[in-house]
């Protein structure tokens, strides 16, 4: 994926969710490699993406930070999956199995597996 095309994933996801549309960048180690993984800086805010090889999951991750207003390794909890869900919704147009859920951490597979997967077959979603 190129920088454009991430910057017009975000631009995009922000515009439907009516908040402020973080800047997209690719980020680096000092030895010019790209990152292993990438992040969201919520003071700027700005989301670091590692690398061209870069996902849609990615994107869409690091964009739930930015809805979240958290970050950090505990900011990865029940409200951040929640947000993650709209924009999965929104982005795969409710199709939840099109996420690349097994990029997630164990607590996102659970969520998805026991939360979300039960709600989509019983059509609350
Ligand atoms: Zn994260």
């Amino acid at each position: 994926m190129t920088l454009k095309e991430a910057q017009s994933i975000i631009d995009d996801l922000a515009r439907e969710f009516n908040v402020s549309s973080p800047t997209v960048r690719f980020k680096r180690r000092r030895n010019g490699r790209a990152a292993r993984r990438s992040d969201y800086d919520g003071s700027i805010p700005r989301i670091n993406l590692a690398g061209w090889e870069v996902s849609v999951g990615a994107v869409l991750h690091e964009f739930a930070h930015h809805m979240h207003g958290a970050v950090g390794w505990e900011a990865h909890n029940i409200i951040f999956y929640w947000h993650l869900t709209e924009i999965i919704d929104y982005y795969f147009n409710g199709d939840f199995a099109k996420y690349p859920w097994e990029m997630e951490y164990k607590y996102g597979q659970k969520f998805f597996q026991q939360v979300l997967i039960p709600l989509w077959l019983e059509e609350v979603l």
